[in-house]
């Protein structure tokens, strides 16, 4: 469910026109929806309202300011995987104790900034990590409150690039160490040992390898606790899927909600969730303009003002966005089109081989469900700007993250003395 719809033919983001929008601000540029971010969030916590959990929001997804305070009026955590991460969430007004700290190379710095800030829990992803954090918990008095991030060997997600919960991936520790370290931690004074935690990957699709894991996850919790080892907090990652337009289409939440609360209620535990995509991923679009129609010799193209490096996905994850025109003309002819960007690389492209709408140069395309890991994964390849960030509501809009200028883009960089 999302609120981008056409209306007499035009494209809105609620009740906003997406043409005169694409006049006013330029191309290209992301626009979100306030009212579908609220509905994911909402759903989210209803599908699982009287257990205890905490909604902790994937704040590598989208990580735009606006959009985690929106997220925090909803009562939402954060899930942060970096130093830059945890300011910002704290920034947006995120309590310290809704947030968790993922990731496999938390350095000193990150540490010490999370223990000072006092957040609700480390997810440790290796036996140096929690060496890390048991020095720095004793420095700081302050033991480390930490679930390990255990790997179940499950394969699952949308994509190779995306599963993180195989053996061969570099997250988590192996299942077979989990007991010996939960039992050297337990033993430790700079460390405070919570829960449990997993994340198997993202654009899941199936509930079965959740259904997998977070069994066993339960299993291990009983054996824990059989070690003499409390457990009071159960952490379940992200990855719940969102429909594409093309390709499986994900469970709903009300019905992961069921699997979990199946599995887990024996348990007596606090669940935590870290969704990102599911919360944001159709709550945004990337506006783009048609800049080209190349009749190459064998595909017709068309080269649009957004590149790869605005929205990644599809070279990283060939991953599917639906393309629709802004403005929809009912007589167009239908035309095979590869959609790509001008920057030089042959992986610059948004679709393949995809039946649209002739459009002409000048009009402008959505690139639909751009909303999560679109912005946040963006760069300045090709010393192209990053684009605008956009945030909707009803009949408003402001620009959330504004373009910057060649001198901004600049300014970091010096030439020394000797090159005058
Ligand atoms: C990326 C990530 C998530 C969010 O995954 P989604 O598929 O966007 O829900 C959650 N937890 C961890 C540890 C992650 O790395």
């Amino acid at each position: 469910m999302h609120h981008f719809e056409y209306r007499n033919n035009t494209l809105y983001a609620e009740d906003v026109d997406l043409a005169a929008l694409a006049q006013e601000i330029g191309t290209p540029f992301y626009v979100y929806s306030e009212a579908t971010l609220r509905r994911h969030i909402g759903v989210f916590a209803k599908a699982f309202a009287g257990a205890d959990t905490l909604v902790a929001y994937s704040v590598k997804a989208n990580s735009n300011l606006a959009v985690l305070k929106i997220l925090a009026s909803e009562g939402a955590g954060a899930d942060v995987v970096s130093g830059g991460e945890l300011m910002r969430a704290l920034k947006a007004g995120i309590p310290p104790e809704k947030i968790v700290f993922s990731g496999v190379g938390k350095t000193d710095a990150e540490i010490k900034a999370a223990l000072e800030a006092g957040i609700h829990q480390f997810n440790v992803e290796s036996e140096p990590e929690l060496d890390a954090l048991n020095r720095l918990g004793i420095a700081l008095g302050r033991p480390a409150p930490i679930a390990f991030r255990v790997n179940p060997d499950v394969a699952a997600g949308g994509h190779d690039k995306i599963s993180t919960g195989r053996k061969e991936d570099k997250f988590g520790v192996a299942w077979h160490e989990a007991r010996a370290l939960y039992a050297r931690a337990r033993a430790m004074t700079g460390v405070a040992v919570k829960g449990v935690d997993l994340h198997i990957g993202s654009q899941i699709t199936d509930l079965a390898p959740f259904e997998t894991a977070f069994r066993k996850a339960a299993g291990l919790i009983a054996d824990l606790r059989a070690d003499g080892c409390a457990i009071e907090r159960l952490d379940l990652g992200g990855g719940l899927g969102i429909p594409y337009g093309a390709g499986a289409v994900p469970p709903h939440p009300e019905e992961y909600a069921a699997l979990i609360k199946r599995v887990t209620a024996p348990l007596g535990v606090q669940l935590i969730f870290e969704p990102g995509r599911m919360i944001a991923g159709n709550a945004g679009v990337m506006v783009t303009r048609v800049v080209y129609d190349k009749k190459g010799e064998a595909r017709r193209f068309l080269i649009v003002d957004a590149g790869m490096n605005d929205l990644i996905r599809p070279a990283l994850y060939d991953a599917h966005h639906d393309i629709l025109p802004v403005c929809r003309n009912p007589g167009a002819l239908q035309v095979v089109y590869d959609v790509v960007g001008p920057v030089c690389e042959s992986s610059d492209f948004f679709a393949k081989g995809r039946c649209l709408p002739e459009t002409p140069p000048g009009e402008s395309v959505a690139v639909m469900s751009a909303g999560a890991y679109g912005a946040a994964q963006a760069s300045e390849y090709n010393s192209r700007r990053l684009i605008p960030e956009v945030l909707v509501n009803g009949d408003k809009h402001a620009v959330i993250r504004r373009r910057p200028t060649y001198d901004e883009m600049l300014a970091l960089e010096a030439t020394p003395g000797w090159l005058d």
